[in-house]
């Protein structure tokens, strides 16, 4: 099969990210791109943050190995591209009303704990309500927005990877429980199999579209962006509903709404940015005076256990890598790794052939366990909330 190409089916940021993995290690590769700017690796806040988001488990696991690979992916990705991504090692405070809030979160033992006058030195101008924090120093944030995805792109062109752009899968064709190719339908509207017997579903939110027993929906998230004078903000702050991520020119951006029962409908909502201008006013008062740039939507692509899917699926030659939630800019570069590794048959040592297993697609079939994603929102319900301003 190593002269076979390998299709991606979507090309946002796990299927950029796989696509230019594959590349590296001589396979050749098409994405089918339907609309770029659709991604949610163009609407991403870019943070890297397995702490400040309170991961547990094997989500902790996986976040924490994907953290310390990023500085080696992004290497490759600036070394085949020429492009520089905006990697920041910012560090991240979470900021709390109380200390006990503080010291039951779940990442605590991995932070610095803050009390308010330590809080003031790092984020000046925190609103008083927030009383504690946990500065994860080793937490980041990378500018994907307007680098990492194009730097993605252009490293993947760079490798030889064929993009086919404006092509809507429309369906998998599958015989004998082996893949066959992919229905399509190009730009131009003509509709035809694209054979191909070993594909990598990364259509984000909307991969259960092409293989409905995979558990993926869309979480709907509004964010916009604010003009700060450079270095007003030195740490991304990771507030209750809202955080602010200050990019290096100063630009900081804020997100963001959680709206699993928008479904896929389009837009901004003005209860949206309410919500957004709420939680910047109890964060960071003075950053109610710094100038709006740019307000967006996108949708995280969410499993029930806001775990991502990776590894191998019901169908032969399909490959999954999807469902990456809210930590998909942190799980590209290990997931694109993994992927690549299994693709081209690496041996797997020991730790990650346990990671594919926690991963798996039919995971919780048979489990009962709750979300991995506990942290969180015991966290939020426990915070005075700024989604009613
Ligand atoms: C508001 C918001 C904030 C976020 N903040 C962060 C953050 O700070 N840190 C972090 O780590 N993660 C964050 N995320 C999550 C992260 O953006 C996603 O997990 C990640 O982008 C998922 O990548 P993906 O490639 O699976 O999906 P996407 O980037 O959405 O790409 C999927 C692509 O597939 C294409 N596609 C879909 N269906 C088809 C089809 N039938 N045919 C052809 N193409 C198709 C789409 O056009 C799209 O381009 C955030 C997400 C949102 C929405």
């Amino acid at each position: 099969m190593a002269g076979e190409p390998v299709v991606i089916l979507g090309g946002g940021l796990i299927g950029l990210a796989v696509a230019h993995q594959l590349a590296r290690r001589g396979r050749t590769v098409t994405v089918l791109s339907r609309r770029r700017s659709e991604a949610a690796g163009f609407v991403a806040a870019g943070m890297l943050a397995p702490h400040a988001e309170g991961l547990v488990g094997d989500q902790l696991t996986l976040g924490q190995r994907s953290l310390d690979r990023i500085p080696r992916w992004v290497a490759q990705i600036e070394a085949d591209s020429g492009l520089s991504c905006g990697l920041r090692t910012s560090g991240i405070i979470v900021p709390f009303h109380e200390a006990t809030a503080r010291d039951q979160y779940p990442t605590a033992a991995y932070g610095q704990a803050l009390n308010r006058q330590q809080l003031e030195r790092e984020l000046p101008g925190l609103g008083e309500a927030w009383t504690a924090g946990l500065l994860f120093e080793q937490d980041g944030q990378i500018d994907n927005r307007r680098q990492l995805m194009r730097a993605l792109e252009s490293a993947c062109a760079d490798r030889g990877v064929r993009f086919l752009e404006g092509v809507d899968v429309l369906a998998l064709e599958q015989s004998g429980g082996g893949l066959q190719g992919a229905r399509v339908r190009d730009a131009e509207g003509h509709v035809y199999t694209l054979a191909c017997a070993e594909a990598v579903l990364c259509a984000g939110a909307w991969s259960a579209r092409l293989l409905p027993e995979l558990p993926i929906a869309p979480v709907k998230g509004q964010m916009l962006s604010l003009q700060a004078p450079r270095g007003a903000l030195k740490r991304v702050i990771f507030g209750p509903g809202t955080y602010l991520v200050p990019r290096e020119d100063g630009l900081v951006v804020v997100g963001a709404t959680s709206e699993p029962e928008a479904g896929f409908s389009e837009g901004l909502t003005p209860q949206g940015q309410r919500t957004l201008q709420a939680g910047i006013a109890s964060l960071l008062p003075q950053a109610t005076q710094w100038p709006p740039m740019e307000r967006w939507w996108g949708f995280r692509p969410c499993t029930p256990d806001e775990g991502p899917v990776l590894g191998a699926s019901s169908i032969e030659g399909l490959w999954l890598a999807c469902g990456h939630h809210r930590n998909g800019v942190l799980m590209a570069g290990l997931t694109a790794e993994l992927l690549a590794g299994v693709i081209t048959g690496q041996p797997l040592d020991a730790d990650t052939k346990a990671l594919l297993r926690a991963f798996r697609w039919d995971r919780q079939q048979n489990d009962s366990r709750p979300t991995q994603h506990v942290g969180l929102d015991a966290w939020a319900s426990d915070q005075p909330s700024v989604r009613q301003p």
